[in-house]
């Protein structure tokens, strides 16, 4: 493994592809945790992730790619063998004849959004907040407020592992809610490049609600302690609910009093702490020493400094609880 990662490391070296070895994952990815990518390497372009496939076929090394790392947990103390990040691909422009936007794989989509904004496009508003490239978008059809990625993509380029390049159509990609051919395949292509289509709006209405929807996630999504957005598509409270009348109940409750009825205020609490309690009180399998979910939401896992084995086995409790009823959004990255 020592030769052939010298010989990898070699050929990015002749390539002029940028790469670090020995990185310390707990200070990189978005959730800072995991524990050492033994290379990394950073393409700026198509023909570097053609390049790459040819080094990884001669050489047989494990692989991962990765964007801003906003939706994977990588674990503490573990090694990772290779990762590709597409984070140094991150071009865009945007053809007002046609109203094209061009974007390389790491382009993130907030800045997607505020170029669409500039360009008084619509369809974006809702990409404004999520912390993720583009390409890391495709594979899970990323969206929020009613936006889906799918909506404004008309087609992206794929490199796959034997070199070769394809244009995928969105109806190839089978983008649908959280999933994408991509996710379901595990075929190990990587997206290089996305071509996205609005439709003309006011740039004044396209602001109000970028603004309207990132004051919203300021709410109910934690921004104090590293996390990863939802874990699953859809709510643990209506899981709990559903095993237990109780809990159920007392919800429905704090519902109705912290929520529905009130006459003025009436946005959602700034935490659910009151909520959280009560599901710890009724599911002791929920009580941990440093808590690592949210005081915002049972379904957002935050990292307090407790290790990755605690956030594994509150995930793996939760979707034992659901059954498959939720699908798990996030995804733990096994060491390779
Ligand atoms: C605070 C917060 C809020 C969030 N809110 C939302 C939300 O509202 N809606 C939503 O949908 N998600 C949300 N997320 C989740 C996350 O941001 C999205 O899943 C995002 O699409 C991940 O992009 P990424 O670049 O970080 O990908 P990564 O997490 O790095 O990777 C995710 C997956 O994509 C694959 N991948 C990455 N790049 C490529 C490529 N070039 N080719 C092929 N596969 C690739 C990876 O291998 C991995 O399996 C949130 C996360 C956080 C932390």
């Amino acid at each position: 493994m020592k030769d052939t990662m010298a010989t990898v490391t070699e050929a990015l070296r002749s390539a002029g592809i940028e790469y670090c070895e020995n990185l310390d994952l707990s200070t990189h990815t978005y959730l800072r945790t995991g524990g050492r990518a033994r290379l990394v390497a950073y393409p700026r372009s198509t023909e570097d992730v053609v390049a790459i496939f040819a080094m990884i076929a001669h050489s047989g090394l494990p692989y991962k790619v990765i964007g801003n790392t906003s939706n994977l947990l990588f674990e503490d103390g573990q090694d990772y063998t290779f990762l590709i990040s597409i984070m140094k691909m991150d071009a865009v422009s945007h053809d007002p004849q046609s109203g094209v936007f061009a974007a390389q794989a790491g382009v993130m989509m907030p800045e997607l959004a505020r170029q669409a904004l500039y360009a008084s496009t619509s369809g974006f508003e809702g990409l404004e907040g999520i912390p993720g490239t583009v390409a890391g978008g495709l594979f899970m059809n990323a969206g929020a407020y009613g936006y889906e990625l799918k909506d404004v993509l008309t087609h992206a380029e794929l490199v796959h592992p034997d070199g070769s390049i394809e244009q995928f159509t969105t109806q190839q990609l089978a983008l649908a809610h959280r999933t994408s051919v991509l996710r379901q395949e595990k075929a190990g292509s990587i997206v290089t490049r996305l071509f996205f289509k609005g439709k003309p709006g006011d740039r004044d209405k396209i602001f109000s609600r970028m603004e309207l929807y990132h004051a919203k996630r300021h709410k109910y999504q934690d921004f104090m302690y590293p996390n990863l957005g939802s874990i699953f598509s859809g709510s643990p409270y209506r899981v709990l609910g559903r095993r237990d009348n109780i809990y159920r109940i007392r919800s429905a409750i704090y519902f109705l009093f912290r929520y529905k009825l009130k006459v003025f205020h009436k946005e959602s609490p700034i935490n659910r702490r009151w909520l959280n309690n009560l599901a710890m009180a009724r599911f002791p399998v929920l009580r941990y020493e440093i808590q690592p979910f949210s005081d915002k939401t049972l379904n957002c896992l935050v990292n307090r400094g407790q290790g990755t084995d605690a956030m594994i086995k509150f995930i793996r409790d939760l979707e034992h609880m659901a059954q498959g009823e939720i699908p798990l959004e996030n995804e733990i990255v096994e060491p390779f």
